[in-house]
This record gives C-alpha cells, structure tokens and sequence, in this order.
C-alpha cells in the first residue's frame, strides 16, 4: 500500500517547495516512483508541481467568495468545505491508484489553521487515514525558529496537531542550507540545553535577577514537550538543495510501522 504524507506547515515555512522537491527526488529514483499528488490549497495561485487531483478544478474560491459574500479565509473554509462534500469520490480515485503508487502526497491550505482547526481537514484526514497508512510531515522554517520562545510555540501548534490527528508524525527542519537544525536536535535531545538558552533570553529574568513567570513556565513545558518529542522523528532537509530529502524518506518508511501498530487502536478502527 503507499504512504500517505500529509503535509502541513505555517505559510512561508516553504511547504509548496517543500512538495515540489519531494515530487522531483520520487521522480528522480530509479526506477522512478512518481506521487499520487492532491493539492487542499484553493487560494494557491501557482503550484510548483502537476497534482493528480486540484482542488481548483472543483471549486472556484473567488467565486465562493462572492456568492456567499466572504473574505479570503471564509472562502477557502467555504471552498474546502464544498470540496469535502466529495471526498468520498476523491478517495475512490485514490484508492483506484494505490496499486501503482508508493506515495501519496496531500498539500495542504497556506493558512495552516484552516485545515488543521476545521471539520474538512479532520474529514479529510481520518477518511484518507483509515484507508491508508498516513503520516504527517509537519514543515517548520528552521531560519525563524532559532529564538528560543518562537521554537516553543511553533513545537507546543505540532503537539497540537499530533494530538488531534493521532497520526505518526514527521518534523521537517526546512531551509538548512540557511541555518542548520543541529540547535533544534540538541534542544529536543536535552531539555537542560534548551533551559539554559532560555536563561540567556529577554524576559526570563526580572529587574532583581530574578526568575520571571515567563520563565518558570517555559521551564515546566519544556519538560512537557520532552515527553511530546519523544514520540515523534525530526529530520533536517532543504527543499532548495535537496540536503536530507533521503533521510526524509527513510522517516516515512519508519512512520509506516509506527501507523501499522498503533493508529488503529487510537482511531478505533477495524483490525
Ligand atoms: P509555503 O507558503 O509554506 O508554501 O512556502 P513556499 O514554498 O512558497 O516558500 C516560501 C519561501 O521560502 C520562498 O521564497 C521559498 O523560495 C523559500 N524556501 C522554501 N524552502 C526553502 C529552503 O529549503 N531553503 C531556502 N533558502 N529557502 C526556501
């Protein structure tokens, strides 16, 4: 059966370069093994990559928008929403193509929340994860995360995620080739490494020297993202250069055997 990869990641993270370059290496294997792609995004106006199924060929979101008389994130909810209406044919397409595929890859709303805070996006996940086994590659700008308060925030929204979608999940440290992850890994290995670089950062200490409430609770959630962490693989990649798109790979098969032995227990389906 092929992997399902659902891609998911803050605009600007480089998500749609980050679909563009994993398409490219699955073309460029030999022999090659070219995606079943599904682009989520109406709003996109250029997708770097040929999807199997657009969401654009279904539903119009400017004329969504005029017609029920939206803004831009009330038509792509709106759009996405029309779209889930057919998700069962969706399926039946994909599920027509699975002999011949090894990958599925679903991209997902530039507005992250749409899709991961909407009743589509939970539809769209558990109908497309009963049916195959799925994993969610969540894609983080590396460059813009080095501060140690933005790292919390951005890995306390993928907590969020897993605990809603209950799928393996993938950390993708995006842009390398601009700032290595090397720092995320040692403050994902070490929660003391981390703690200490907070203890160096504004606002973590008073006019007195001493420890502030920001500080005492970064300090408590950082042992609870510790646990979080350990359930989860964090591979470092750039979607410019193509650095790390193997071991990306190799992520995904392990994410395969982690679906295989719990996601039926945590989705409740059939054995
Ligand atoms: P999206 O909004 O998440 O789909 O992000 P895009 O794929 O449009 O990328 C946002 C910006 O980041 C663009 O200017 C990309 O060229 C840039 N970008 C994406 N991936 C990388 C990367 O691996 N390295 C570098 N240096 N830039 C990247």
């Amino acid at each position: 059966k092929p992997m399902t990869i659902i891609t998911i990641g803050m605009a600007g993270a480089g998500k749609s370069t980050f679909v563009q370059r994993i398409n490219s290496y699955l073309h460029s294997l030999d022999p090659p093994s070219p995606p079943y792609i599904l682009n989520l995004d109406p709003a996109v106006t250029h997708v770097p990559y040929e999807a199997n199924i657009d969401i654009r060929d279904t539903v119009d979101y400017q004329e969504v928008m005029k017609q029920y008389n939206l803004g831009p994130n009330g038509g792509i909810l709106t759009a996405l929403n029309l779209f889930t209406t057919k998700f069962d044919q969706v399926l039946r397409l994909v599920e027509k193509r699975a002999e011949e595929v090894n990958h599925v890859i679903l991209d997902t709303p530039g507005q992250i929340e749409i899709f991961t805070w909407s009743a589509s996006g939970s539809i769209i996940t558990d109908a497309i994860a009963s049916s195959l086994p799925t994993v969610v590659a969540y894609v983080i700008d590396t460059p813009r995360t080095t501060a140690p308060a933005t790292f919390m925030s951005n890995m306390l929204y993928a907590c969020s995620i897993l605990y809603k979608t209950k799928l393996p999940f993938i950390l993708v440290f995006n842009k390398t080739d601009v700032q290595p992850h090397d720092f995320a890994l040692e403050w994902m290995t070490d929660f003391e490494e981390f703690q200490r670089a907070l203890a160096t950062h504004d606002g973590t200490r008073d006019a007195e020297g001493e420890p502030t409430y920001m500080n005492s609770l970064m300090n408590s959630m950082s042992l609870v993202l510790d646990e979080f962490y350990k359930n989860l693989k964090a591979v470092g990649v750039s979607s410019v250069t193509g650095q790390g798109i193997k071991e990306f790979f190799d992520a995904v098969e392990a994410s395969r055997e982690e679906y295989e032995k719990y996601t039926p227990l945590l989705h409740d389906l059939p054995r």
